[in-house]
């Protein structure tokens, strides 16, 4: 018998309807033959109507208590589907995370899960029944309700899967997958058959909307075989696989292409150059809590150097302020800024076998006259910082250069 693990986010149970239709899929895999736990997200909306719910009473809820509230909104879900699948005459039971002790540290509202007992779980699949298990929550060493962060039910899913050594986890979405790149802004981007986890992390503005990238990695270190599905229409969706040793040779090139709107880059000229300079500008934007993404130092020139860097475009003002303090302590000439920036990356495997693949994308960038303004790479990735308005135009002929189009 197959064990599969299936995880229903939101969307998927937003409604008596949409619960109605993930039962009648339910009853049909167990026909099948195969033996299901299923993990389920609050009904749509709900997760943030309860925190609007505690904000209306307070400004600073306890984080324990706000774990309490939240996740009720899963536990009404697993008493819903149970009924659903009862009502098909289909055995089921409900189980908050507590229940299947999903035993977690004591860190509220981000909570990281520490091992779950799968007994419980394994004796309700040897009699017969679907498993419905409440995402996103779990339970501390003191017995109190701990919640995994936003989207946190993936990581359940993919939690679960990995104690019971399940055949596949299946995440259901809004979606029927991963795709090479945002098909609004490239229609004929197409979905994936596959792709590697470290590939899906480093999508992960285009995969986070997707998975929760705390679950990616979950997978990636217990290599639970993933896949996220539509639970909308049929579909084989995207399967997320480990890469073995050497098998990057037949990967493709390219596998998708990441890009982020809504960046700012500084840079500060003119530093005396001597160790310690970037940490004194970089520590002050990190005591800010702001998040630093690329960063560049030139190489100097008579003993002095310049220092760019991007940031949220948020974070701007505020980057901008931190940095101009600093310029007479540092002895540096001045700080300039860009506010409209955007970031592209292209991603894939495939890069660790093959050279000339960053070439392709500064010719293809060149040819279509879009200055790059900045480069970062990593073993799988290259990104450049380009000027927001060539952003669309960029991504297209990026997709059509690497191959991405065509089927
Ligand atoms: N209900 C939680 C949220 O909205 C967890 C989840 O859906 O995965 O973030
Ligand atoms: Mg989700």
């Amino acid at each position: 018998m197959t064990l599969i693990v299936e995880k229903f986010g939101g969307t998927s149970v937003g409604s008596v309807e949409r619960i109605n239709a993930v039962a009648d899929h339910l009853v049909k895999k167990f026909a099948e033959g195969e033996q299901l736990v299923v993990v389920v997200s609050a009904m749509s909306g709900e997760t943030n109507r309860l925190i609007k719910l505690a904000n209306d009473i307070t400004e600073k809820p306890s984080a324990r208590e706000m774990d309490v509230l939240v996740s009720t909104g899963e536990q009404v879900t697993i008493a819903l589907l149970s009924m659903a699948l009862q009502e098909r005459e289909q055995a089921a039971r409900s189980y908050t995370g507590g229940q299947v002790s999903i035993k977690t540290d004591g860190v509220h509202s981000r909570a990281r899960i520490l091992e779950i007992d799968a007994k419980k779980i394994r004796s309700d699949l040897d009699k017969g029944r679907i498993v419905v298990v409440a995402g996103f929550q779990g339970i501390d060493s003191s017995g109190n309700i701990t919640t995994l962060g936003r989207g946190g039910s993936d990581t359940t899913a993919v939690a679960i899967a990995a104690a019971l050594k399940a055949d596949e986890c299946r995440i259901y979405t809004d979606v029927d997958g991963i795709y090479t790149t945002d098909p609004r802004v490239v229609p004929q981007a197409r979905r994936l058959e596959s792709i590697t986890a470290e590939e899906m992390l480093e999508l992960s503005s285009l995969g986070a909307k997707v998975l929760q990238t705390r679950s990616v990695e979950f997978a990636g270190k217990y290599h639970v075989p993933l896949r996220v599905l539509s639970s909308f229409v049929d579909g084989p969706g995207t399967l997320i696989t480990y890469e073995e040793e050497g098998s990057s040779m037949e990967a493709p090139l390219i596998s998708g292409i990441a890009f982020q709107r809504d960046e700012a880059k500084l840079t500060i000229r003119g530093i005396p150059d001597h160790p310690g300079i970037a940490h004194q500008v970089l520590g002050p934007i990190s005591e800010a809590h702001i998040n630093v993404d690329v960063i560049i130092q030139n190489a100097s020139a008579k003993g002095q150097t310049d220092l760019t860097f991007t940031v949220p475009r948020d974070d701007y003002e505020s980057c901008m302020e931190i940095l101009n303090g600093l310029v007479t302590e540092l002895g540096a000439r001045d700080v300039k800024g860009d506010d409209r920036i955007a970031k592209i990356s292209i991603v894939g495997v495939g890069m660790r076998s093959h050279t000339g693949v960053a070439n392709t994308m500064f010719k293809t960038l060149a040819d279509h006259d879009i200055n790059i303004q900045m480069i970062s790479t990593s073993e799988i990735k290259v990104s450049v910082i380009i000027d927001e308005t060539h952003l669309e135009r960029a991504v297209q002929t990026l997709h059509k250069a690497f191959d991405l189009d065509s089927v």
